[in-house]
């Protein structure tokens, strides 16, 4: 797409004067400004192109480089980088700012975008969503628990039902912009007379004023109180979920729509469980004999206890998997597994009868070759 001409944008031949570009400018702007053009988009993109005709036309040096280059002398980027860089893209409205800043164009560019912001602003302001860290023990974990928590937070208020009016009087239609929020002004600048459309000073664009504010929360319509709530949380949850309590949260402004509690779940260290994901992980000491000789053992689970065969011949750091025993899935697919693992113990002491009998067991496996010598003495026959 070809660039139009700034002169024919402005409507302005190649040797008018410095005053006559501004003169055509200021005729143009004036028609074609947004706030005389409301929900025009016609109005508002020629607006936009008058306003870079005159970034460029009403700037002696611009002037002077477009007279040369045409439009090229404004891409970025294409003339390598000459004496045309730093220069702004044409069309934006900061333009204004640098040429017209004492003339009064700023109060109504302010105005204009100023009242865009607080419209947003107005339509609702719906309540904060409040945090609640709760710690609960794996064994609740594992079990799902309903805890009662309390939470201080801003509700809507009972007296006026939210409305922030003393109750048995009404809120009055704002007589200033008779409901609307939006009050119309008509300014003179010199782009002649503008009309501005902003927010209701004295119902701050809510449309209806309170005459007489419930006493109970100053006219806020909420009131701040401390609320016991059931919490579920459901079996299998895991160290830091965050539940959703969805509307739980502080009460809206002007009877906005609450926000949303989340509780986050942290779970206390277990004394024996280690916990990955749905497997729960623990450790259990056997002595030399039942490793040996092979036994049955009983072991902690997460629901009390279980029985655990360890076959004759178990070698130290075994890991043994019992099926099931370990955490539910928070979406009820199944349980995880509960992994042993057997650590032997090397008895640090023994009875002189123990002691004997270990001796006797180290001759006869060759470990060792006479009953009653210390370490010391194998290592003097060794060598
Ligand atoms: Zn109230
Ligand atoms: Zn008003």
């Amino acid at each position: 797409m070809t660039k139009k001409d700034y002169y024919n944008i402005l409507g302005v031949d190649k040797n008018a004067s410095p005053d006559e570009i501004k003169r055509a400018y200021r005729k143009l702007a004036r028609k074609y400004h947004p706030d005389v053009n409301q929900d025009d988009k016609g109005a508002e993109a020629k607006f936009k192109e008058i306003n870079a005709a005159f970034e460029v036309l009403g700037n002696q040096q611009k002037k002077a480089q477009y007279d040369q280059f045409g439009h090229a002398a404004f891409q970025q980027g294409a003339r390598g980088g000459g004496g045309f860089q730093g220069f702004r893209g044409s069309g934006g409205f900061s333009s204004f700012e640098d040429i017209f800043s004492s003339s009064g164009f700023d109060d109504i560019f302010s105005a204009f975008t100023g009242m865009r912001g607080e419209e947003t602003q107005r339509r609702s302001a719906p309540g904060a969503d409040l945090r609640y860290d709760i710690t609960i023990t794996l064994e609740e974990a594992y079990t799902g628990i309903t805890k009662k928590i309390q939470v201080p937070r801003f509700e809507k208020c009972s007296a006026c039902n939210g409305t922030g009016a003393k109750s048995g009087t009404a809120k009055k239609t704002c007589d200033k912009c008779n409901g609307s929020g939006k009050v119309r002004q008509v300014r003179r600048s010199f782009l002649g007379q503008i009309v501005t459309v902003g927010i209701c000073d004295k119902c701050r664009g809510k449309g209806t004023i309170i005459e007489t504010p419930c006493p109970e929360c100053n006219g806020t319509g909420r009131v701040k109180k401390t609320r016991t709530l059931d919490i579920k949380i459901p079996a299998g949850v895991d160290n830091d979920s965050h539940l959703r309590m969805a509307g739980e949260g502080e009460a809206g402004m002007n009877g906005a729509s609450s926000g949303d509690l989340y509780i986050v779940i942290h779970i206390k260290p277990h004394d024996i469980f280690e916990r990955y994901e749905s497997d729960l992980y623990c450790k259990t000491t056997i002595g030399i004999a039942q490793a040996t000789l092979g036994d049955e053992i009983e072991i902690p689970t997460i629901k009390g206890k279980a029985k655990l065969k360890i076959p004759a011949g178990t070698q130290s750091h075994t890991v043994f998997k019992l099926r099931n025993q370990g955490m539910p899935d928070v979406h009820g697919r199944g349980k995880g597994d509960q992994f042993v693992r057997i650590v032997i113990e090397i008895p640090k002491t023994m009875t002189k009868r123990q002691r004997q009998l270990m001796e006797e067991y180290a001759v006869e496996t060759k470990q060792k070759a006479t009953v009653g010598k210390g370490f010391f003495d194998k290592m003097k026959e060794y060598f």
